[in-house]
């Protein structure tokens, strides 16, 4: 290896390098996705993750504050002066007793990590502030993402807040959440609606970037999972440096899962930590793309040399029965996941674990974690609801750490979570009854009483 980081093809039997100069989301010799590979005895790495906590005392520089880059020796691959920071992974690990409890795990055992708590409101400003930090080291002047909603909202925020570059966005019709919308309308970004779904989107981004030359922010960019990995560095951090038994995380794009996965095998390799913890990624049941071939087809790595035959037919069968993903988890609303490799592969380091959860499933679990405080938008209790399963299942033992990754605000969609706690049968049949979801087991009912002093009164002493 000549530079200390390279970009490198994941295939093992192609294994291209490339400088970490060039702009590109995909192997040029064979189409493979890549990976930042360090030279890990050429770059300064700390001897213990404790001593990252000495970063805490220096807050007031930018690179010490931010959530991502206090973790800096485990992404080098900018230099200080290129880093866009805008504060990002300021997050909060809460142990969640009421939600314990809901998935069956012993008191103390269940944690959420809140990635709500990012500027933009979702984990995406991890990917978005090391995308946006690369783009910068080549000199990008545009930026652009298909998105379902939180990468567009994150990706105008670092335009706005930078100035760095013009952002482009490419959404779907009809999906987004007016929540994730608003952002990017507001932060400026320019909004391409395209007459398709997400996947169409992501297809056409890619196309457009590669022609127009516009640095592409989707996490098919490896970039960006270099930031993604510090979620876990906080997790641990949270932790005091112990490895919890799982990671249970929501599966839209595959770009988390992937990340988390590199995240833990670096850390084993430069021993920081002595075990990987397990790794269970959950799907929408509506768009359960990971869940199928892994689960049910048996389609695995294999240290890269896993038969992607069953894919190929998957996704043929897909496009023949003109299937479309759909969930009310509008985040995880995709069926061809553009980082399914790097997923196989972190599924194969953390030995882990595929599960698909329903709407109801999503949404009574989302009203657990609200419950409990804090909140989160319906993709991310993807994770609460899968690790419920997991429970119930015996695959996940009820005195084991678990760490839920929510992934997104609540107040990102609270179309889902008004017509939840509804008590207007029409509105709930509307948005949530058109998914199959039945009834809303953990509703908060607002209380209709006249406008008369008495019957006020009357009902706060019956409820409240
Ligand atoms: C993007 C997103 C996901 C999906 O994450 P991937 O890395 O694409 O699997 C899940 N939840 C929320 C809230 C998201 O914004
Ligand atoms: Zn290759």
């Amino acid at each position: 290896m000549t530079d200390p980081v390279l970009q490198r093809c994941i295939s093992p039997g192609c294994a291209a390098g490339y400088s970490v100069d060039e702009v590109i989301t995909s192997c040029k010799a064979c189409g493979s996705l890549l990976d930042v590979e360090y030279d890990w005895g050429r770059c300064a790495v700390p001897k213990s993750l404790r001593s990252f906590e000495e970063k805490w005392s220096r807050r007031f520089e930018p690179l010490c504050l931010s959530g991502v880059w206090r973790f800096r020796e485990l992404l080098p691959f900018a230099p200080a002066e290129k880093i866009v920071t805008i504060g990002e992974g300021q997050t909060l690990l809460q142990t969640a007793d009421g939600v314990a409890k809901y998935i069956g795990l012993n008191s103390g055992r269940c944690f959420l990590q809140y990635e709500g708590l990012n500027p933009s409101g979702s984990f995406k400003d991890n990917g978005m502030s090391a995308a946006f930090t690369h783009g910068r080291m080549t000199g990008a002047k545009r930026a652009a993402c298909a998105s379902t909603g939180n990468t567009s909202a994150s990706l105008a925020l670092y335009c706005a807040v930078s100035k760095l570059m013009r952002g482009i966005i490419f959404i779907g019709s009809g999906r987004i959440s007016y929540g994730k919308l608003s952002q990017a309308l507001d932060y400026g970004a320019l909004t391409v609606q395209i007459a398709g779904d997400f996947d169409d989107a992501m297809a056409r981004v890619q196309e457009v970037s590669k022609s127009l030359g516009i640095y592409l922010v989707n996490s098919i960019n490896p970039f960006r999972l270099e930031g993604q990995k510090t979620i876990m560095y906080r997790v641990l951090e949270a932790l005091r440096w112990q490895v919890p038994e799982w990671i249970v995380v929501p599966g839209g794009n595959l770009g988390n899962s992937s990340a988390f996965g590199k995240a833990f095998f670096e850390l084993k390799q430069l021993g920081l930590i002595d075990r990987l913890p397990r790794l269970a990624v959950i799907n929408a049941a509506g768009a359960n793309t990971l869940h199928e071939l892994y689960q049910k087809r048996g389609v695995r790595w294999g240290g890269g040399k896993g038969s992607t035959q069953p894919v190929i037919q998957y996704y043929g069968q897909l496009d023949r029965d003109g299937h479309r993903a759909s969930t009310i988890a509008s985040a995880i609303e995709i069926n061809r996941p553009v980082n399914l490799a790097k997923c196989l592969r972190a599924l194969e380091w953390c030995d882990g674990v595929v599960r698909e959860a329903t709407d109801q499933e999503i949404l009574d679990a989302k009203a657990q974690v609200g419950a409990g405080g804090l909140g989160c938008e319906p993709a991310s209790a993807a994770s609460v609801a899968g690790a419920k399963k997991l429970v119930s299942e015996g695959v996940i033992g009820r005195d084991e750490r678990v760490v839920c990754i929510l992934t997104g605000h609540q107040l990102k969609d609270p179309t889902a979570t008004v017509a939840y706690h509804t008590t207007d049968q029409e509105k709930f049949n509307e948005v949530l009854g058109s998914r199959g979801v039945k009834r809303a087991a953990f509703a908060n009912r607002a209380v209709a009483v006249p406008n008369e002093l008495d019957e006020i009164i009357k009902a706060i002493q019956l409820y409240g």
